[in-house]
């Protein structure tokens, strides 16, 4: 079977790519969007949090009409918050204004697919993608023997462990270091007289969350996303990202306090790259574009991959369609995805690695460095700037780190 456009994984990134090629097509393409779920966007693997479009226009100023772009439809919005409280292992709090809200992430993900659909283009659930080889792959429907799809161009938007990446010799070798192992419960029946559920609460600690951190994110007055993130170089095999989980809920004094008669309605895991984006995410020999995690589009600083995905997602759209009718090449999206993010990309980056050199020690060292961070510090953190004061005192970290292992 040959299509003009066949994109693999309908994720954030890939579903966003399919509603806007087809919309924009009108038919004129064969589009065809496959995903091994049975129900692609559900379980809704993921925290759900977005910054709102105004913190979605500071954070990415180079997106056109950024507020419009990033404004949701109420019926796909579960909470809005409005501050974010940053917990040290020893428990100060740290907090800051910052506008987001929570999404129903898998019912925005679906009707994407749905109005893709309608407007022609064609979606394979249960389908996975087992091989590619330039501008052919192998998809297996319902476990049955894999069938050749010939493509003009083939998105991948099939997540961190994307087979389109690795097939296409785009992908780059990414160590331990890149990864993020998560796991989160959805809770519910938290006590409200505990909880302000316009508050995104980010905790960090090696009993928690060792390299990475943990989170409770409000759903609903009562409901939310509690999850926590290890990398395996600073947890050093000493535990598992579910006994993790585990210590939060239970042993962690603010959150154990919090959930102690809550109910766990659904539990998921799922992997977050957290390195650069790749150098090269377009390979024209074989037309092959990646989108989102499957490029390490992500905010490395906090994981953040919704709004990235949908920017890339629909800059992937609008440059395929130019491609395959003659007004511009596949580059094209390279360079405007890069124009439009990697500021933000970069900043995030170099924040994650100075994180690292705070959380690769003892509790003590990361509550020291916290203890001198302000609610304004915080703000530019969370805004992906590195504040002066840390600027500044880079050049001491390492002689701060001899004393305070
Ligand atoms: C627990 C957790 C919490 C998170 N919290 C947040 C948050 O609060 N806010 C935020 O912005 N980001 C968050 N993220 C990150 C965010 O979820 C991702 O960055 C985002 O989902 C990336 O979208 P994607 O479409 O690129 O990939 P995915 O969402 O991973 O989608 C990939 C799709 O490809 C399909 N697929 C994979 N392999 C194949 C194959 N071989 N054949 C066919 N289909 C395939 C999968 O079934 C899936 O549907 C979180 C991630 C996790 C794991």
């Amino acid at each position: 079977m040959k299509v003009d456009v066949l994109v693999v994984g309908l994720g954030p990134a890939g579903a966003t790519t399919l509603k806007k090629l087809a919309e924009i097509a009108d038919s004129e393409l064969s589009i065809l969007g496959v995903d091994k779920r049975e129900r692609p966007g559900f379980p809704v693997q993921c925290g759900e949090f977005m910054p709102s479009p105004e913190e979605m226009a500071l954070l990415t100023p180079n997106v056109p009409d950024a507020r419009h772009f990033f404004t949701f439809d109420q019926k796909y919005i579960s909470s809005r918050t409005n501050r974010i409280s940053f917990h040290s292992p020893l428990g100060k709090i740290i907090q800051t204004p910052f506008e987001g809200y929570t999404l129903h992430r898998g019912a925005w993900n679906e009707d994407l697919l749905k109005s893709a659909g309608r407007e022609g283009a064609k979606v394979w659930k249960e389908s996975r993608v087992i091989r590619k080889d330039n501008n052919s792959v192998w998809i297996s429907r319902e476990g049955s023997s894999p069938e050749c799809i010939q493509a003009q161009v083939i998105v991948g938007a099939d997540g961190a462990r994307s087979r389109v990446a690795r097939g296409s010799e785009l992908a780059e070798n990414r160590n331990s270091e890149h990864f993020v192992y998560v796991k989160q419960h959805v809770m519910t029946n938290i006590d409200s007289q505990k909880y302000d559920p316009t508050d995104i609460q980010m905790f960090f600690g090696r009993n928690y969350a060792p390299g990475a951190y943990a989170w409770v994110i409000p759903k609903n007055e009562n409901t939310a996303n509690v999850g926590v993130g290890l990398r395996t170089p600073m947890s050093k095999g000493r535990i598992t990202v579910s006994q993790t989980l585990e210590n939060f809920i239970t042993r962690h004094p603010h959150v154990s306090n919090l959930v102690k008669n809550a109910t766990i309605e659904s539990t998921i895991g799922g992997l977050v790259p957290v390195g650069l984006p790749f150098k090269r995410t377009v390979d024209e020999r074989s037309g092959t574009v990646l989108v989102g995690d499957s490029a390490c589009q992500v905010v490395s600083s906090v994981g953040g991959g919704i709004p990235t995905s949908m920017v890339a997602g629909s800059i992937a759209a609008d440059t395929i369609y130019s491609y395959l009718t003659g007004k511009g090449t596949l580059l094209d999206y390279q360079v405007l995805w890069k124009n439009q993010m990697m500021t933000m990309f970069t900043r995030a980056y170099k924040l994650r690695r100075l994180f690292d050199k705070i959380s690769s020690g003892s509790d003590e060292r990361v509550q020291w460095y916290l203890n001198r961070l302000r609610s304004s510090d915080v703000n530019a953190v969370v805004h992906c700037r590195v504040p002066l004061k840390v600027t500044l005192g880079f050049p001491f970290i390492k002689y701060i780190n001899l004393f305070i292992k």
